[in-house]
């Protein structure tokens, strides 16, 4: 059965280390020093990145000079991903870890963002796509391509743990209540977020029926409702 660790990274990063059958791989790593300092005495097998952005991928390099992993990643982003070795296609079934994911192609944060499901044990890593109570800025993309990416992930099982690459959890649900101030499951997510942030514990993983509950990005009815809220959201503060 393969594990989860994660490893927070910089001022909000999340990187993830996943262990079994005999192999390691890291997820978006920000930077390598203090990935190569969790592995000592380890091997690692793999890097997987979800996007291009420097604060998933700066630590490639000099993780696999290290290391001798294999870098992999989308396809279609093989140009600006540092390092990379194996180009994975949308709905690509890959073996990792023990485990096996599907690639699920979700532009919006960028034109090249996948997120990882591991079907058997309800995992989705989603990188910069959905938040807690949030989702990522369109950088690359169109509000019809981040509304179609988070639907997608709301057809997924609600018990699906989501694993994604900040700690943005607080601010969102400052912003979300803004939106439904009367939402009760939103008021109680908020409460638990703060707890766990006084004792500086991650808020993460979080999972899709509690972000069909507490998202507005999710909740909303259509794609001009999404980047109503969307563009709000990129000026709020
Ligand atoms: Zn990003």
């Amino acid at each position: 059965m393969a594990e989860v660790k994660i490893i927070p990274l910089l001022h909000d990063n999340y990187a993830y280390l996943l262990e079994g059958s005999g192999e390691r791989a890291i997820i978006d790593p920000t930077l390598a020093q203090p990935v190569l300092d969790l592995l000592v005495g380890k091997k690692l097998d793999y890097i997987v990145n979800t996007h291009h952005h420097w604060d998933h991928t700066d630590g490639n390099l000099e993780i696999k000079a290290a290391t001798d992993c294999k870098i992999v990643g989308f396809e279609e982003d093989a140009h600006r991903i540092p390092g990379i070795d194996i180009c994975l296609k949308n709905n690509q079934k890959f073996d990792i870890c023990g485990a096996n994911f599907t690639v699920i192609f979700s532009p919006g944060h960028t034109s090249g963002q996948i997120a990882l499901y591991f079907a058997k044990e309800k995992w989705l890593f989603c990188g910069d796509t959905l938040f807690s109570m949030g989702c990522g800025r369109l950088f690359e993309g169109t509000a019809q391509q981040m509304f179609d990416s988070l639907q997608r992930f709301s057809t997924l099982p609600d018990d699906t743990k989501i694993y994604c690459g900040h700690e943005y959890s607080k601010a969102n649900g400052e912003f979300a209540l803004t939106i439904e101030p009367d939402n009760v499951d939103l008021q109680e997510r908020i409460r638990q977020v703060g707890l766990l942030r006084e004792k500086n514990l991650p808020t993460i993983p979080t999972n899709i029926g509690l972000e069909k509950n507490t998202n507005p990005f999710l909740r909303v009815k259509n794609v001009e409702e999404f980047a109503q809220i969307r563009r709000k959201k990129d000026t709020y503060r």
